[in-house]
């Protein structure tokens, strides 16, 4: 068994599913999957009524991961190469949602006895105003042109969580979309919007938040090591305290899916129907440039500020762990897993809810590929293999295994034990019998929750499996948490 199974389909588009032994494949993720492929016939009609095309518009190739499932619309785990076109919606609607892992010098044994107050730190930090971010409109706008090192072009502040800046992100760079970037200008509003009392409608005030459900900033340890030459190259070691972050572009994302879908319906010719699945491609045509260039430029900016909020919440883990000794941060990696990568080819590879796993040629060890599992559970860090039968793509999680709804009205029982052996930092402290008066609040709380616990999840053993028997990735350590904050 070697993890793929091939799915026929009427649109005669190459998919491949990446699927070893104890990963379900949603069959309702599979449904929605075919609706999508019907976007090969938009494409054709599309052409139709564009004469003179330099190329046939097409969905060349689709592979889904082991998290395949159904999400809003494109299922989850869905990785789309097209020529001549390119799908916003294949993208997700968290422009950016990434994870991003930093090794410390730190060891489990030296920050466990400090639970309690490393808690206390972080909900400061996360929840109560304690990151005290407050940038420049030039750094605003640097960060939303150039990424990180547009950020820290400008004096970095000394307070709150700038406090923690090492140093080694003046190298870094995102390694996503490498459009000539511009300010759109959805975005002059947010860049004269500093302030952090403002609450999440400024700027600064919704930088460095981790956002809601899925998203999370836990601090975890290497439990086991299975390469060791990898391992020690990234610089991880047995019983290091490792921290990973999940979070995207906030409002940002949101802002240019709205543009993306207002020019996308503006450069759309007359005579083609409105597709019955609701994704609008656009064709990369000369002429309709301009109106293309609004929304890849909206779609850099929120990329980009995508890099700086996970860039400002590994900040505020250093802050919480800066008490206990030196942290020494060393970025292991940044894996957006909603985006669009273009090939020197024309192609343009969409991954939604996938992550790059580019094989060794390019990176040395093999692109980092970062597999979270739930709070509470493993996850897992690998080496790419650049697998070209998985456009070279992995999964960005285990996946869920019970849809939102049904998770909600989970036990109570099994909530309470999990809250008691484990450690979830959320703006509502639970450990406050005064919020926890009331009623109603709690058990919003505790709904919400319940979607995140572990059982909610996938097993990431099998997952982790099917990367490896598939020849996507191998595996190199694996981590547990021993805190999580969620937003
Ligand atoms: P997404 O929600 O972006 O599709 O995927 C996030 C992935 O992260 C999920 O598939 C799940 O496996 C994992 N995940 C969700 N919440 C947590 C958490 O709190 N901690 C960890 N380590 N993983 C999580
Ligand atoms: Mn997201
Ligand atoms: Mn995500």
């Amino acid at each position: 068994h070697d993890s793929w199974l091939s799915l026929p389909n009427p649109a005669g588009v190459p998919v491949d599913v990446c699927a070893g032994p104890g990963v379900p494949i949603e069959s309702a993720a599979i449904d929605e999957l075919l609706t999508v492929l019907e976007t090969a016939d938009t494409l054709r009609a599309l052409a139709r009524a564009t004469p003179g095309l330099a190329e046939e518009p097409r969905i060349d190739r689709v592979v889904c991961t082991p998290d395949f499932h159904k999400g809003a619309g494109i299922p989850i785990g869905t990785v789309l190469r097209t020529t001549g076109a390119l799908i916003p919606q294949a993208v997700g609607n968290d422009i950016n949602c990434g994870m991003r892992v930093e090794a410390t010098g730190l060891t489990v044994d030296r920050v466990r006895p400090h639970l309690d107050a490393l808690e206390g730190r972080l909900r400061h930090l996360f929840f109560e105003g304690g990151r005290g971010i407050g940038l420049t409109a030039a750094q605003r706008e640097g960060l939303l042109r150039h990424g990180l090192p547009g950020l820290l072009t400008e004096k970095p502040g000394t307070d709150g969580a700038w406090r923690h800046v090492t140093g080694d992100e003046n190298v870094e760079r995102l390694h996503g979309p490498g459009y000539p970037v511009d300010t759109a200008d959805d975005f002059r509003d947010w860049i004269n919007s500093g302030g952090t009392a403002r609450k999440g409608t400024s700027y600064d005030s919704i930088i460095g938040s981790v956002g809601g459900g899925n998203h999370f900033a836990e601090l975890q340890y290497v439990s086991a090591v299975h390469d060791g030459a990898t391992a020690y190259a990234w610089g991880l070691a047995p019983g290091r305290i490792v921290t990973m972050v999940h979070s995207g572009s906030l409002s940002l994302g949101h802002q240019a899916n709205g543009t993306g879908r207002t020019q996308a319906k503006a450069m759309w010719p007359r005579g083609v129907p409105a597709p019955a699945n609701g994704i609008l491609p656009m064709l990369t045509d000369e002429r309709t440039r301009d109106r293309r260039q609004k929304y890849l430029t909206a779609f850099a900016n929120a990329a980009n500020f995508a890099v700086g909020n996970r860039f400002f919440l590994s900040l505020m883990m250093r802050a919480g762990l800066a008490e206990l000794g030196e942290v020494e941060p060393r970025l292991v990696y940044d894996a957006p897993h909603n985006l669009m990568w273009p090939g020197d080819d024309g192609t343009i590879v969409h991954r939604k809810g996938a992550t790059p796993a580019g094989g060794p040629e390019r990176t040395g060890w093999g692109e980092p590929v970062i597999v979270p599992g739930s709070m509470g559970a493993p996850s897992y860090l690998l080496r790419g293999l650049g697998n070209a039968k998985a456009l070279a793509s992995a999964c960005h999680g285990a996946g869920r295994s019970v849809p939102r709804g049904a998770a909600s009205r989970g036990s109570d029982a099994d909530l309470d034990a999990f809250l008691a052996e484990f450690r979830v930092v959320t703006p509502l402290n639970h450990r406050d019998p005064a919020v926890t008066a009331r009623r109603d609040i709690v058990d919003a709380w505790r709904r919400d929750l319940k979607q995140e616990a572990p059982w909610a999840y996938k097993e990431v053993g099998p997952v982790v499996d099917s990367l490896r028997t598939a020849g996507v990735a191998e595996p190199v350590v694996e981590l547990k948490p021993i805190l999580t904050v969620k937003g």
